[in-house]
């Protein structure tokens, strides 16, 4: 059992039987509580009618003062700081600010589940929208989560770890461990918290932690989240990103939806009393519909199915050798996973490649890019034989 002075956890159902781990995040944004909400309901369901799963759930709080405000952060953005350099300077650093210290407590209990609890692991950062939307999945682009969230049979949103530096799940990820986003709605919306139950439910089942018959209302939850998706489904991919930077004064024309088609030249906000408008086709996603965050809109567009296909085969190829024999690439010293690519020789292989290859791009101070792959850190084989591996729930 976690000894846990801040209440950051909410409940811990450790099974008689070996594995898997589940835990579940809430509220590390603390303007979301639909997750918190959720979860205090399923653990009290889990209670009462006193089921023992196989394996452990964990189920967590993310920013406890945040949430005690309903703001979404005091000091800074709780779920933009998950960066190695700074975690390793927390023990050092005096004074720190509200997340840096909700940071540090949150950490010592995940660390303490991956010390104690036995693999596999997963881990669910549950969150909600400020603009209406249906539920949908967010997943850094290794197979291990792309297989797992199909079963969900929401749209699934790739790559966004690309244009947020710091979110928990990205740290989780980078140490191997398959996580996954589960936007459950609109902040406030009842029908949030019933989507989010729904969810937990589910994922219980799907993680094999229970089974179908020991889930109450099983075929409830998944026609509810069959309905919820209100018809979205399948693969998506983030193209462009409206930034707001500090002081910058960014208003949303009211009345959109999280995956509205907009035309090219739609007008779909103001930023300054300025008009901003689309460049191209695509699909609006996470409109800004409060005040506080960095992100106006982004714009996604579908994946076709065969591009989905051959990206499973060509991550099987060490690619990294072959790359590296090409100009402009180099292999890091520091890091022998990670590749640092000019811009140029960027540009002129593309980003599709080193996406279908399995990498997640980033563009560095100087231009050039730092290419992290998923599948080498990814530990797939942890989830052999688990029962979404071939399909069963999709
Ligand atoms: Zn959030």
């Amino acid at each position: 059992m976690i000894k846990d002075p801040e209440a950051h956890v909410m409940g811990q159902f450790l099974g008689s039987d070996q594995g898997p781990t589940v835990v579940f995040i809430s509220g590390i944004h603390g303007n979301e509580p639909a997750g918190v909400m959720a979860l205090e309901e399923v653990c009290r369901e889990i209670r009462e009618a006193e089921i023992i799963p196989k394996g452990s759930f964990y189920a967590l709080k993310g920013n406890l003062q945040a949430l005690k405000q309903g703001k979404r952060f005091i000091d800074e953005d709780l779920n933009r700081i998950w960066h190695k350099e700074r975690i390793e300077g927390l023990p050092s650093k005096k004074d720190l600010n509200n997340e840096e210290r909700e940071m540090q407590s949150l950490l010592m209990i995940i660390n303490t589940i991956l010390k104690e609890s036995p693999p596999p692991f997963y881990f669910i950062d549950l969150h909600s929208t400020s603009g209406d939307s249906h539920p949908f999945i967010t997943i850094n682009d290794a197979l291990i989560n792309r297989n797992f969230a199909r079963q969900f049979q929401l749209p699934i949103i790739l790559g966004i770890e690309e244009y947020l530096a710091g979110p928990l799940l990205n740290y989780l990820n980078l140490e191997g461990w398959l996580s996954l986003g589960l936007e459950v709605g609109q902040h406030d919306a009842p029908v949030s918290v019933k989507n989010a139950i729904s969810l937990i439910w589910v994922t219980l089942v799907f993680t094999g932690l229970l089974k179908a018959s020991e889930c109450p209302g099983y075929e409830g939850h998944r026609s509810r989240i069959k309905e919820a998706a209100g018809g979205l489904h399948g693969f998506y991919e983030i193209f462009y990103r409206e930034r707001i930077s500090t002081g910058d004064q960014f208003k949303m024309v009211p009345g959109y939806r999280n995956f509205d088609p907009v035309p090219a030249r739609t007008l779909v906000a103001a930023r300054n009393g300025q008009e901003i408008t689309t460049k191209q086709d695509g699909i609006l996603f996470m409109p800004l519909y409060q005040a506080q965050g960095e992100d106006g809109y982004f714009l996604v567009r579908d994946i076709p199915a065969w591009i989905l296909r051959l990206s499973v085969l060509t991550r099987k190829i060490r690619s990294k050798g072959v790359l590296a024999m090409l100009p402009g690439i180099e292999v890091s010293e520091q890091d022998h996973e990670d590749l640092y690519v000019t811009a140029r020789t960027f540009r002129w292989l593309g980003k599709p490649v080193f996406h279908l290859l399995g990498y997640r791009c980033t563009v560095l101070e100087n231009g050039n890019y730092r290419l992290t792959n998923r599948e080498f850190r990814a530990k797939s084989r942890a989830y052999h034989g688990t029962p979404w591996r071939n399909g069963q729930f999709a």
